[in-house]
């Protein structure tokens, strides 16, 4: 299997060929069609298995095609539980979307808030955020969630340990009810699976 044959678009496959990557990895394999399906997931994938790229390029794949009109307003949105975290996401969306019309800007407490708002009113399109942050961002109306397509939950079960539930909740509350949904965790403990049963109904469920 390569990246190709997934159906990705070539500006992205290009951006991975230059990178080095020659396959999928296993999570990717099983993970990126179901995504581009518009699927809800729940993925148990640990760090070093690939699976930042098994979300992120899926949905680099869906912004692209539907880049007609720029539109200001985040698209996709994706929760992460530490400022590295999310930082290494936002570095890999940088590297895998080089040549494409998106915008994606990491979001974590410690950067100046006046800063970050200023930056969000240029537009963007992918926001990688801690959960407290972006509820800050949205409380002071510098974020909205009115176009969001995708929401992607990254080591919910480390979210859940940090004690992100109640932000999660507020946040979950306030996005749009038709979108789609992606979950990822090192471990589907029952506490997960509760989050699950809220934030991704109806999900097609990968373990490796
Ligand atoms: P992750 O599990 O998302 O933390 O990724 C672990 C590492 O694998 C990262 O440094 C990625 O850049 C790298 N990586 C992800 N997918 C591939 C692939 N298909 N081929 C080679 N390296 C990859």
């Amino acid at each position: 299997m390569t990246f190709l044959s997934l159906g990705l678009n070539p500006t992205i496959v290009d951006n991975l060929i230059a990178l080095g990557y020659e396959t999928p990895t296993a999570i990717q394999q099983k993970a990126i069609p179901e995504i581009l399906k518009g699927k809800n997931v729940i993925a148990a994938a640990q760090t070093g298995t690939g699976k930042t790229a098994s979300f992120v390029l899926p949905i680099l794949d869906q912004l692209a095609k539907a880049e007609t009109v720029r539109k200001k307003r985040m698209r996709a949105l994706i929760l992460a539980p530490t400022r590295e975290l999310v930082s290494q996401v936002h570095q890999n969306i940088e590297r895998y979307a080089k040549g494409l019309p998106l915008r994606s800007m990491a979001m974590y407490g410690g950067v100046d808030l006046k800063e970050q708002k200023a930056a969000l009113i240029d537009g963007v399109d992918i926001v990688v955020a801690t959960p407290g942050r972006l509820l800050d961002l949205y409380t002071q109306r510098a974020l909205h969630f009115d176009e969001l397509e995708v929401l992607v939950l990254d080591e919910a079960d480390r979210m859940l340990d940090m004690g992100f539930i109640e932000d999660i909740n507020k946040i979950l509350e306030k996005l749009p009810e038709d979108r789609q949904n992606l979950l990822f965790s090192a471990t589907l403990s029952n506490q997960v699976r509760v989050l699950a049963k809220t934030a991704v109904r109806n999900a097609v469920e990968i373990t490796l």
